[in-house]
């Protein structure tokens, strides 16, 4: 009955500044929900033969495997842009499971009780948004765009007191690491050098070994960490995913999406669209995204000066001019992944006006974002894209794909890899929570199986792929706690 884990901990090797020393508080009575097998074989792990209880057990917390450390990590975080010393409140990291001798993953509960981060809360989770991680997180990894993952859920047999009385439950997460720019912001704020020395070198080792012996590693990192975000932040764009809480301390150094609260998928395409019911001024809006990753950028650099160079002047110019550049890099990625989302190959001096153009037409008509690209696919026909000037400007595009130098079947295979025709569309996931939350897994599944291949020619999905019928009830979504 041997699992497979192969745990090696490194970060709860690190000093007492870095985490607490914790294990998940025990629950009552725990029920395994889902257990995601293929990322479990993925990394090796068999629980085939493991019976249900077990499981729960395992998932829970309640059981620990031999060999973890279970800590809970430290960090702090410009939230909604103040700053907080937090922590791991409702979390505790198992360990780093290791594949394959070179894959590390850290192994994390989500929900798994108080800890000495956990400030007023009740370091619990409710069944609802853990299920909403599972499915969110899924979907982006399926999407192609670096993700945590998510690979079990149970129930604690617990209440949580919210605004209602709540099923309990535990969501463990899986990530290449924990490290945020909060974590960063958390070691800076103690203003011990040998510690955030420390943080660096750990970091480098785990995410950058390549800088490893670079005379500029510091400044190196922050470039990576900067090139990394930046690529994240166009994924999103390009699949209309709003993430709903990008504070520093959800934004990882590793360039995957983490903490998946009030995010959601925007449907009809409006630059300004918000979903959470708590971001009342539109900070992380749609559009607002690639300029928040910039200012959240900002912050890692703030913390790296003291270590980037002797003289504090010079540090910051030298943060300063990589930050500042982040605009250009990110217009010139933008640019090129609308051009592959329109099939467009080489460059054009009017491509930018064509997409903009593009982008005017769809928020004027309130067109929905994923199929409007569906429709220039040929894969969707809709009755909104029965328009004169959208016409008009199909054929402007079809002028410039003139000069795409290339086949019509490479341009559809450049689009087909970019434009999705299915995505966890609100009113979707939300039937398959009610329907989970109730104990009934049948539509949660089917929609997972459905979002596993975003970028097929499904047929027969039809009530996956059409938005919900824009109504009065703007969409709202609420922070995980
Ligand atoms: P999040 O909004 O999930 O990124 O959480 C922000 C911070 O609040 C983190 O430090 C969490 O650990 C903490 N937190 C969120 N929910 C709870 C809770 N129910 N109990 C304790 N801490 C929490
Ligand atoms: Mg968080």
């Amino acid at each position: 009955m041997t699992i497979g884990w192969h745990f090696d901990n490194t970060y709860s090797k690190l000093s007492n500044s870095f985490k607490e020393d914790i294990k998940p508080t025990p629950v009552h009575d725990p029920e395994l929900v889902i257990l995601n097998e293929e990322l479990a074989s993925s990394l090796n792990l068999d629980f085939s033969k493991i019976d249900k209880k077990k499981l729960a057990e395992i998932f829970s917390g309640n059981s620990i495997p031999k060999e973890t450390s279970t800590i809970a990590q430290a960090y702090a975080g410009h939230q909604f842009g103040h700053f907080t010393m937090l922590g791991d409140g409702r979390a505790v990291l198992l360990g780093e499971h290791v594949v394959n001798d070179n894959n590390r993953f850290d192994i994390q509960f989500k929900g798994s009780g108080r800890t000495s981060f956990s400030r007023g809360g009740d370091g619990r989770a409710a069944l609802g948004p853990m299920l909403r991680e599972y499915i969110i997180s899924e979907a982006i990894y399926s999407l192609n765009i670096p993700t945590t993952r998510s690979l079990a859920v149970v129930k604690t047999g617990e209440k949580v007191v919210r605004e209602n009385l709540l099923q309990g439950a535990i969501l463990t997460r899986i990530a290449s690491s924990h490290l945020r720019v909060g974590t960063f912001q958390y070691i800076a704020a103690t203003q011990n050098i040998y510690d955030l020395n420390t943080l660096v070198d750990y970091t480098i080792n785990r995410h950058y070994p390549e800088i490893k012996t670079s005379k500029t590693k510091v400044l190196d990192l922050l470039n990576l960490v900067m090139e990394k975000q930046c690529q994240l932040v166009i994924n999103w764009i390009r699949v209309g995913f709003i993430h709903g809480v990008m504070n520093t301390d959800n934004m990882t150094i590793s360039g995957e999406t983490i903490d998946y609260g009030p995010c959601a998928f925007m449907d009809h395409y409006d630059p300004k669209t918000v979903f959470s019911s708590i971001d009342k001024f539109g900070r992380y809006a749609f559009s607002n995204q690639p300029p928040i990753t910039k200012w959240n950028l900002a912050r890692f650099a703030e913390c790296l000066i003291p270590l980037i160079d002797k003289d504090e002047d010079t540090a910051i110019t030298l943060a300063t001019n990589l930050i500042d550049n982040f605009q250009n890099i990110y217009e010139d990625k933008w640019l090129n992944m609308m051009r592959d989302k329109l099939g467009l190959f080489g460059e054009d001096k009017n491509d930018k006006k064509l997409i903009n153009d593009l982008f005017d037409w769809m928020k004027k008509n309130k067109a929905d974002y994923t199929n409007t690209f569906c429709n220039l696919m040929g894969v969707n026909s809709d009755v909104v894209y029965k328009n004169d000037d959208f016409t008009n400007w199909k054929k402007e595009w079809k002028k410039r794909s003139e000069f795409n130098n290339t086949t019509q079947e490479k341009q559809s295979k450049l689009m087909q890899a970019n434009n999705p025709t299915v995505i966890p569309r609100n009113h979707k996931v939300e039937e398959a929570l009610t329907e989970a939350y109730k104990g009934n897994l049948d539509k949660m599944k089917k929609l997972l199986t459905i979002l596993k291949n975003p970028y097929d020619n499904h047929s027969n999905i039809e009530e996956y792929q059409v938005p919900a019928p824009l109504s009065n009830k703007k969409y709202q979504t609420f922070c995980g706690t």
